[in-house]
């Protein structure tokens, strides 16, 4: 039978990661208010179990922002934002709303608006499904979604004036490369884009870089049904790193480990400290630290 050795390795942390400002100020408020009194939470805080579950114990339930129905006279908007049709649609029901919304995602509301109310025709760069590009759109039923540089010869480009944001979490270079091709396309177009990606995000992306560069293995912490979790994993790899998706340390196998000396640790924007800190437990452990 195989033996393996105690790996002998470093962990190398990146140098922004995890749990983005905007996400733990909402979980802070909206753990706040549930253990004031019944809540409802309009959508997911995080793509987490940890947080869904810290939800669940305080009493609080969860619902859907649109179908605007809940049991509780407090409902919670999440960090990822809703249109103010929603919003006051809520309001106008007897409701009690916490906008825990990201002050970078009302952002990149006001850009859109801003581009709207200037006369040019809006597109948005993200995933039409997500929550907060729903939140951007609903406002505007005229925008249009992009979500891939093969999807921009679907869009309808004639017009005088188009203005492009983007949504908060997509990848900067990958927004880039479909403003150019529209750009391209829509030549007779006066083409505005306002860089509505948030600092955080590109705080992490360009920290991936960087950890790519210096680890042979990255381990990457996060819910499995974490998008963006996941995508940090698809990237690692497409930088030519070996790297795992990982949530708790039973999902850690040592022969990952075999002959590496450098191993990268990084998280999604969804994954709470505790659980960063239990994988990074785990890897010392390895060690014999
Ligand atoms: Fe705010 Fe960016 Fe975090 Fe979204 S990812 S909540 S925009 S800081």
């Amino acid at each position: 039978m195989k033996t393996i050795n105690q790996p002998k390795f470093e962990v190398i942390e990146a140098e922004h990661y995890g749990m983005c400002f905007g996400v733990k100020a909402a979980i802070a408020k909206a753990q706040q208010m549930a253990e004031r009194s019944p809540v409802t939470v309009l959508g997911e805080l995080a793509h987490n179990q940890t947080v869904k579950h810290s939800m669940t114990q305080r009493g609080a339930v969860h619902g859907s922002l649109t179908d605007h129905r809940a049991g509780t006279k407090n409902v919670i908007i999440t960090a990822h934002g809703a249109a103010n049709k929603d919003r006051e649609k809520w309001s106008a029901l007897g409701h009690r709303v916490l906008d825990t919304t990201c002050p970078l995602v009302h952002k990149a509301h006001a850009a859109l608006s801003s581009l709207v109310s200037k006369g040019y025709a809006p597109i948005v760069i993200g995933k039409s499904g997500h929550v907060e590009v729903r939140g951007l759109t609903g406002d505007f039923p005229k925008t249009q979604v992009v979500k891939s540089l093969a999807e921009v010869g679907t869009l309808n480009l004639k017009f005088d004036k188009i203005g492009i944001i983007s949504q908060t979490t997509q990848q900067i270079d990958h927004v880039e490369g479909i403003v150019t091709e529209i750009r391209n396309r829509a030549s007779q177009a006066e083409v505005k884009f306002i860089d509505t990606v948030c600092r955080p995000t590109k705080d992490r992306q360009r920290s991936l870089l960087n950890l790519c560069t210096k680890a042979e293995v990255i381990i990457v912490v996060g819910g499995k049904n974490s998008n963006n979790t996941a995508q940090l994993a698809i990237k690692c790899r497409a930088l030519g790193c070996l790297a795992y998706h990982v949530q708790k340390p039973s999902d850690v196998q040592n022969r990952w480990f075999e002959g590496v000396s450098k191993v990268g640790l990084t998280a999604g924007t969804s994954t709470p400290d505790e659980d960063i800190k239990r994988i990074k437990n785990h890897l010392l452990s390895l060690i014999g630290m």
